[in-house]
């Protein structure tokens, strides 16, 4: 698979049961798709470390401001979907195949800033705040892809940063 970002031909790497492509020696970026992530139901723990430690080009720089085309599917313009957590955090989204590209640096950012375990809670009550507010005024009109790419995304942060699961907390069964 081609990397969205850089283009650098990804490598699939076994985090867990999850398979997820990687762009190892590239950019870093990494894409989940959209049948593994369904796959993500219990908590797993440190599963993000492995992802963090991923070797990447530094000279290989992208622009974070182009659309990107789905490494999926053929001719599928993704969408920048969501940047919550104090708006510095974006994900790419496949509109038709449900995956996700996320950029090196924003799993880093999210370590980096939410270092502990309580930084995280309340970055996630925050994120997840946000995100089902925004989703409140749609919901009418519903946007059960919209739910349904809810749950998608919610379930990669819980696999990425375990600490984000918050049981209970989700009244739209995100997790
Ligand atoms: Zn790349
Ligand atoms: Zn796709």
């Amino acid at each position: 698979m081609i990397c969205p970002a850089c283009e650098h031909n990804m490598t699939e790497m076994d985090v867990q049961d999850i398979k997820v492509d990687v762009c190892v020696g590239g950019c870093g970026g990494i894409w989940f798709d959209g049948y593994e992530i369904k796959k993500v139901d219990e908590p797993h723990e440190a599963v993000g470390q492995d992802l963090l430690e991923v070797e990447y080009d530094p000279d290989v720089v992208v622009d974070g401001s182009q659309r990107r085309d789905c490494p999926h599917c053929v001719s599928i313009v993704m969408m920048r979907h969501f940047s919550s957590i104090k708006r510095e955090v974006e994900v790419d989204e496949c509109p038709s195949c449900g995956g996700f590209f996320l950029d090196r640096g924003e799993l880093n950012t999210l370590r980096e800033q939410y270092p502990s375990e309580e930084a995280r809670k309340e970055a996630a009550n925050e994120m997840f705040g946000d995100m089902f507010d925004e989703d409140l005024d749609e919901i009418h009109e519903v946007s059960w892809q919209r739910v349904e790419a809810n749950k998608r995304l919610g379930r990669m942060f819980r696999f990425l940063l375990p600490s984000f699961y918050i049981p209970g907390k989700q009244k739209w069964g995100v997790f």
